[in-house]
């Protein structure tokens, strides 16, 4: 349970919300979240139960609406997740990992620890790019959530996908309004 990159925290915040929009649930046993955090750097031993994987989805939860909410707003909520679940960060070589930087309690949980470095990923990157840089899918059928680091290219979609596919149903919806006209 260690930070890396500032990257890597925004990664993990915006994957994390993705694991629950229109599509099927991706969390719904401990070994989901064991194989989340697995693909996301995270190393062995990750052991998790029941209560692990609750603890999990009600954190994602309340990251979640950082995403779509006005900057005021978020920004509240980050903080009252920073003050809840971070501790002053300290440098850590632990079990003779690579010197490394810790922000959540020790022997935290891994919904702590979530919650402790996601919130603090996305603070650093809005303080940075901007809330406007973090956002929800604007297809009508997508609730995925995304950053933009890109500042000049402002986005509206989570994948060229969802962009292609609004346009198509645009055009259409023009094209049939003005046939009826
Ligand atoms: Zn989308």
């Amino acid at each position: 349970m260690e930070i890396q990159s500032p990257d890597r925290l925004v990664r993990l915040a915006v994957d994390l919300v993705n694991t629950r929009t229109r599509d099927p649930e991706q969390l719904n046993e401990p070994g989901d979240v064991r194989t989340f955090l697995l693909e996301h750097g995270e190393s062995e031993p990750i052991t998790l139960d029941e209560h692990d994987l609750a603890e999990v989805r009600a954190v994602r939860e309340r990251i979640r609406p950082v995403f779509h909410t006005e900057p005021a707003a978020a920004a509240r909520l980050l903080n009252e997740l920073i003050e809840e679940y971070a501790v002053r960060p300290y440098l850590s070589d632990h079990d003779g990992s690579p010197w490394h930087l810790h922000v959540a309690k020790p022997g935290a949980t891994w919904g702590q620890w979530l919650a402790a470095t996601t919130a603090l990923g996305l603070a650093g990157f809005a303080a940075g790019h901007g809330f406007a840089a973090i956002g929800t899918c604007a297809a009508v059928d997508c609730e995925r959530v995304f950053v933009n680091a890109a500042e000049r290219r402002p986005r509206r979609f989570c994948s060229p996908t969802c962009s292609s596919r609004t346009r198509v149903a645009s055009y259409r919806a023009r094209r049939s309004g003005e046939r009826e006209a």
